[in-house]
């Protein structure tokens, strides 16, 4: 969403970002990179789309499956992986593929619940998204009680939260009453739109593309933290737990331990969802009603009564979006 009327409602924050030099007048310059004493910053890692996106072949889905696991274990993540169960299918590979999610929770991360075949509640009536959140919880509760665990944890596809507040409102007594608490996020770098990328990269046999995609992936991802630390400054007036959202997806599989590297670098310990949301600032209501997904510190702006600012969040590289964009014009 752009903000109507941008330029007066550049204020407050614009002149915050450009005096911490996140920002200048008219254009996004990043700030020397803020070094933080290491483990002082928190960070949860989410990853959607599981067991794996796209889903159409099995044996990529254990490549990725095998990366993304592999990465969390060598950096400590304990992640929340939500689950599309529609991606089980079909049936004559589904114990294979449970088998995937099985990992997950034999590696020590936990699965939530991310509906059934991935549905919008921005376009599906409630009833029959409800009855996507019941099909959806089928295997994943079964894999969860394995360990002795429930299912706690519901992520919007799209993150979605609800076209208009009554939906809104009525969906979430819905989770409440099944036991969910709602899965926020604070930083995504696009990693859908750079994974179409590298898919198509890989097809014309182009390594250094998929090189320069991955490169460009993590750059943009750290450029969003920046941005969120400096919004949670603004917000919070100090530092405040960060939820990344990161698909199950091959580009993530090759780029997670870079990315994680980078961000424990920047001073990030890595810590479960459910210590990042126990931090107040998590508490804070969000009363965002819309068509579109943003990060929830932009929605904390909703509750602070000011506008939210989805126009200054950094985009990734003109030459990702016009690719991307061009990608998106030849599909079917
Ligand atoms: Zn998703």
């Amino acid at each position: 969403m752009r903000t109507t009327g941008a330029e007066a409602a550049r204020s407050l924050l614009a002149a915050v970002l450009a005096a911490a030099g996140v920002v200048s007048t008219g254009q996004r310059a990043l700030a020397a990179p803020a070094r933080a004493p290491s483990g002082t910053l928190t960070l949860a890692v989410t990853v959607d789309d599981l067991p794996a996106t796209p889903a159409s072949d099995l044996a990529e889905m254990r490549r990725i499956t095998k990366g993304v696991l592999a990465a969390f274990k060598k950096h400590r993540v304990e992640a929340v992986g939500f689950v599309n169960e529609s991606k089980l299918e079909p049936e004559s590979e589904r114990r294979q593929r449970v088998a995937l999610l099985r990992q997950w929770v034999e590696a020590g991360h936990e699965l939530g619940n991310h509906t059934y075949s991935h549905a919008d509640l921005q376009t599906m009536p409630l009833a029959a998204y409800e009855r996507e959140v019941m099909r959806g919880e089928e295997e994943t509760r079964r894999l969860q009680a394995e360990r002795g665990h429930g299912v706690r944890f519901f992520r919007h596809p799209y993150t979605h939260t609800g076209p208009t507040l009554e939906t809104r409102t009525a969906f979430e007594a819905f989770l409440v009453a099944h036991g969910y608490a709602v899965a926020p996020f604070s930083i995504e770098g696009s990693d859908y739109a750079f994974d179409l990328l590298r898919r198509q990269a890989l097809e014309r046999r182009d390594p250094a593309g998929v090189a320069r995609l991955r490169a460009a992936y993590v750059e943009h991802t750290l450029a969003v933290t920046e941005f969120m630390e400096t919004l949670a400054r603004d917000t919070f007036g100090r530092a405040v737990p960060q939820i990344l959202l990161v698909h199950a997806s091959g580009t993530n599989a090759e780029a997670l331990d870079d990315l994680l590297a980078r961000l424990s670098a920047r001073g990030y310990r890595f810590v479960p969802l459910d210590e990042a949301l126990a931090d107040e600032a998590w508490s804070t209501p969000d009363r965002y009603v819309g068509p579109n997904g943003p990060s929830w510190l932009h929605r904390f702006q909703l509750a602070k009564g000011r506008p939210m600012q989805i126009e200054l969040e950094p985009d990734p590289p003109k030459w990702v979006l016009d690719e991307y964009k061009a990608a998106q014009e030849k599909r079917p």
